[in-house]
């Protein structure tokens, strides 16, 4: 059961090519005869998690996901009301807020295998759904007031309310420490202005997590924020305006994108949008701390995007295999020759290591270590999906560019993943290298 019966330990032979070709031979024999890339490593209850959210994916998710990027449409009732039942919005709030997750450990494992699932039948319609309530939840049970925690955490985990978070501005997207967007203390809360962009699926959202300066001394920079949770109607179009009963307004954008499409990510502009004192995460005691509460569903974001990575290159893999023995040129299946099975095996090899190191830290993270660990494997595997969709277009020759094969869309879907949740110069300088001098310089 384990991985290394499928993938041979020694792959490369660079002192003997004849060798290395064989062992890729052998490896893509070996995932065509088996009718599996190799096992995942889990064990029996994570494994069964694992086969229920495929089988959801299979069935409901993977009709809609063409039909749904082409159009630029949004996520199917179907989907959202099918993870709903099966508890996906509280994998990571514990069983005692109402989510599925053990109360006295994390399980980030469970959050990866389902993440990889969703994102294998499609990214932007199901893979990406739970990075938002994760990423809300974490705050809350980071920064939250018990009341806080005991009103919203259920309401995360059943679903009644879809998160929205709103980090980014059109000015500040990496250096979050810069956020502009204000909230202002009123009557009985706070009103907030200007305008945040990038916020995925702040259309359909019902509570948005808003990081703003709260703070108007400009020396606090970072310890100038806080998050306010604001709670807004759900609306399904590419386009959204909402007038409060005290006159606040907040409008709301699509931004155009070529993948990842679904959700639809909003330019999101607040004109004194009243948010009540009661929704300040962390009450008084959290003003200023908005960036330390937010950076704490970071790392598990930044995993779950390691995941949604694995998803889609998963399905470019059986993509390019199912296309490769279909597809005769110069009288014999592409899949015959040695480049193809060469291109087959190192696809699956990477993704294999890929996945195999984000168990590690999803492991780690359980522990509450692995931190920078989180944010490399996002790295490595946001690069890495690049190739591999890359590679599985072009087994796919012209076919491959044709909107009509889906692995054009898998392309286009990876390349998002060096850009959010951190992009990959930023993490590369400011969180794994930092992190290793500093690990360096404690001895
Ligand atoms: C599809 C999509 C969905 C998103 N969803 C959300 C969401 O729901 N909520 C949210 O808040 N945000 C969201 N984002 C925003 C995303 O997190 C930002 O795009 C990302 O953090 C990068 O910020 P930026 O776009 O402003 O790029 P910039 O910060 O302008 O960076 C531009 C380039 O400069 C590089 N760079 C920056 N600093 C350095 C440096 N010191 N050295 C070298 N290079 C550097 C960056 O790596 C990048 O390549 C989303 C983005 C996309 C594309």
């Amino acid at each position: 059961g384990n991985v290394y019966d499928v993938l041979p330990t020694r792959i490369l032979s660079p002192h003997n090519t004849d060798k290395a070709i064989q062992n890729y031979n052998e490896i893509a024999d070996k995932i065509v005869a088996k009718g599996h890339f190799g096992a995942y490593g889990l064990d029996d209850d994570h494994e069964m998690f694992r086969e229920t959210f495929k089988k959801f994916a299979e069935d409901v998710v993977m009709p809609h996901a063409e039909h749904v990027h082409r159009h630029d449409d949004i996520i199917p009732e179907d989907i959202i009301g099918g993870l709903k039942d099966m508890g996906c919005f509280g994998l990571c709030i514990p069983e005692s807020y109402g989510g599925i997750q053990p109360n006295d450990k994390p399980d980030n494992l469970s959050m990866l295998v389902v993440t990889e699932e969703l994102s294998r039948g499609g990214l932007g319609i199901a893979g990406s759904l739970i990075t938002r309530p994760e990423i809300m939840s974490k705050a809350l049970l980071k920064g939250g007031t018990q009341e806080q925690k005991d009103k919203w955490l259920p309401l995360l985990a059943s679903g009644e309310r879809m998160a929205g978070i709103m980090v980014t501005e059109p000015n500040y997207g990496s250096d979050v420490a810069g956020v502009s967007v204000t909230a202002k203390p009123a009557n009985g809360g706070w009103v907030i202005n200007g305008v945040k962009t990038w916020c995925t699926f702040a259309g359909y959202a019902n509570l948005l997590l808003i990081l703003c300066r709260t703070e108007s001394d400009p020396s606090l920079k970072h310890k100038g924020l806080s998050i306010l949770l604001a709670e807004k109607p759900s609306f399904t179009g590419h386009e959204f305006t909402y007038t409060q009963p005290e006159g606040g307004k907040i409008e709301g954008k699509a931004i155009g994108t070529i993948g990842y499409r679904g959700m639809h990510s909003f330019e999101v502009s607040f004109d004194n949008y009243f948010v009540p004192a009661e929704n300040l995460l962390g009450g008084e005691e959290g003003r200023g701390k908005g960036f330390y509460f937010q950076m704490e569903g970071f790392a598990g974001g930044r995993i779950q995007t390691a995941a949604r990575a694995h998803g889609v290159m998963q399905a470019a893999l059986e993509a390019a295999l199912r296309y490769a023995q279909e597809r005769a040129v110069f009288q014999k299946p592409i899949y015959e020759y040695n480049l193809t099975k060469y291109k087959i095996a190192r696809m699956a090899v990477i993704l294999q290591a890929s996945r195999q190191f984000a168990n590690h830290v999803a492991n780690l993270l359980d522990d509450h270590k692995g931190q920078m660990e989180a944010t490399l494997i996002k790295f490595y595997a946001s690069k890495v999906a690049e190739w591999v969709t890359r590679e599985a277009m072009q087994i796919h020759g012209g076919m491959g560019y044709a909107e009509e094969y889906a692995v054009s869309r898998y392309f286009v879907d990876a390349r998002v993943f060096s850009i959010f949740e951190g992009a990959e110069e930023v993490m590369a300088l400011r969180v794994i290298a930092k992190s290793l001098m500093d690990q360096y310089a404690a001895g």
